[in-house]
């Protein structure tokens, strides 16, 4: 997010009001909600009272609200992903992914984080009121007499400029991705904004104008201002774990499938959240999640780079070996513009994974797959070893197998990342 010195001063003072409500009226509040059991705070949007299911809490000094409820009643429509946990919420060309239990919650691509983690209370999702009140540009105020929380989201403007916070972006000419591609815009490109509309900016370039997708940009400081000092660019890369649930995936004689993409994906999670990669999951757990739900948390997130994990069968036992798969056909216009960093990235992961596990090098292969046709982003698909391989099958068992298949996996993509830097 850019660090305007206003949202800074705001950013002050909302620390100053509340430490000042922490100190006096959060004790008092938190007592008396628990002494009566009844009095959770009220919650007015643009001078409405908002009716809850389930009420809002404070706890520690922190006010816990529904989000949803207060979500939809500013205009955003709200979605829970049952399976990856996460909420997911969007509103003109304002994107926001909350998973629960995390304190990393994400906004048009940028992580933000939250004082508390959101979390589930009866069913329903309660997060922090300051994130819930302000992602969608609203201003938050507390009245302690009252135990009031005021919510006004009345003026949401169009920024003055927005940023291209993807590699390549298409320009095209209507508000809508079924529309014709006039141009191509890349990275950090400052475009002055004209209109918005159903999430998408008519934008001004030279002497045309042309429509950029929301959920590609950031709000950015208008063309010609001196860019801030430069931020590192926030990396997101989703990790997706080959099928899961009723779907087994192939079987050796002992292991499934699932469950030993499961154990690799969490080794390569691990790994690159330890270099700092912000890593989201498809499924953390023995679930079933479609392929275009897949490929839909990767779009939702305008992830860097989504990473596939499964393990081969064949009809021979003694196939063998390391493949990996990307798609880019020139008969896709939007997938052939990433064709360069599709094939890199495969190889990438390809090459590192061979050097880790020595078995036999299958090479970087190009199959229309579902999870590699529907991503917006790099990606690519590697199958470990031949779970189908007696042999191979015994090393699936062995951890130090596992670990360095992780290992060669996250180098892969350590080595892309560094190289498109
Ligand atoms: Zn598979």
């Amino acid at each position: 997010m850019i660090n305007t010195r206003s949202s800074l001063i705001k950013k002050y003072l909302y620390i100053v009001v509340l430490a000042i409500f922490a100190l006096f009226i959060g004790p008092w509040l938190s007592t008396a909600s628990a002494a009566t059991g009844s009095s959770s705070p009220r919650v007015i949007l643009n001078g409405r009272e908002l009716d809850f299911e389930v009420p809002p809490i404070i706890e520690n000094s922190r006010t816990l609200v529904p989000l949803r409820g207060i979500f939809e009643a500013m205009g955003a429509n709200v979605d829970w992903n049952a399976a990856s946990r996460v909420v997911t919420a969007s509103k003109g060309a304002i994107a926001v992914i909350l998973p629960v239990d995390s304190s990393t919650a994400i906004v048009n691509g940028n992580p933000c984080i939250l004082d508390v983690p959101p979390r589930i209370v009866s069913g329903r999702t309660l997060a922090p009121l300051r994130f819930v009140g302000e992602a969608f540009g609203g201003r938050v105020t507390w009245d302690g007499k009252t135990k009031t929380v005021y919510i006004s989201n009345a003026s949401v403007d169009k920024p003055a400029a927005v940023k291209v916070n993807a590699n390549q972006v298409n320009l095209r000419n209507g508000p809508s991705t079924l529309t014709a591609v006039v141009g191509r815009a890349g990275f950090g490109e400052i475009f002055e904004v004209l209109e918005e509309q159903d999430g998408w900016y008519r934008v001004s370039r030279g002497s045309e104008t042309a429509w950029l997708a929301g959920w590609l940009v950031v709000a950015g400081p208008p063309a010609g201002t001196p860019e801030p000092e430069p931020q590192p660019q926030e990396r997101i890369v989703v990790l997706d774990a080959g099928h899961g649930g009723f779907d087994p995936g192939a079987s050796g004689n002992t292991l499934k499938e699932k469950d030993v993409n499961l154990k690799i994906t969490q080794g390569v999670g691990e790994l690159l959240a330890q270099k700092g990669v912000t890593v989201v999951y498809t499924r953390s757990d023995d679930r079933y999640v479609s392929l275009e739900e897949r490929s839909s948390i990767a779009n939702r997130l305008n992830a860097s780079i989504f990473v596939s994990i499964h393990n081969n069968a064949g009809d021979l036992p003694s196939a063998s070996g390391t493949e990996t798969y990307f798609y880019a056909p020139a008969s896709n216009l939007d997938l052939f513009a990433q064709r360069e960093a599709r094939a890199k990235l495969a190889k990438a992961i390809q090459t590192e994974l061979v050097s880790m596990l020595l078995r036999k090098d299958r090479g970087v292969k190009e199959a229309n797959l579902s999870v590699l046709r529907n991503t917006l982003m790099p990606s690519a698909l590697v199958e470990v070893v031949f779970i189908s391989n007696p042999m191979e099958e015994a090393l699936l068992q062995n951890n130090d197998f596992i670990n360095r298949a992780a290992l060669g996996i996250a180098n892969g993509i350590m080595a892309f990342m560094n190289d498109i830097d």
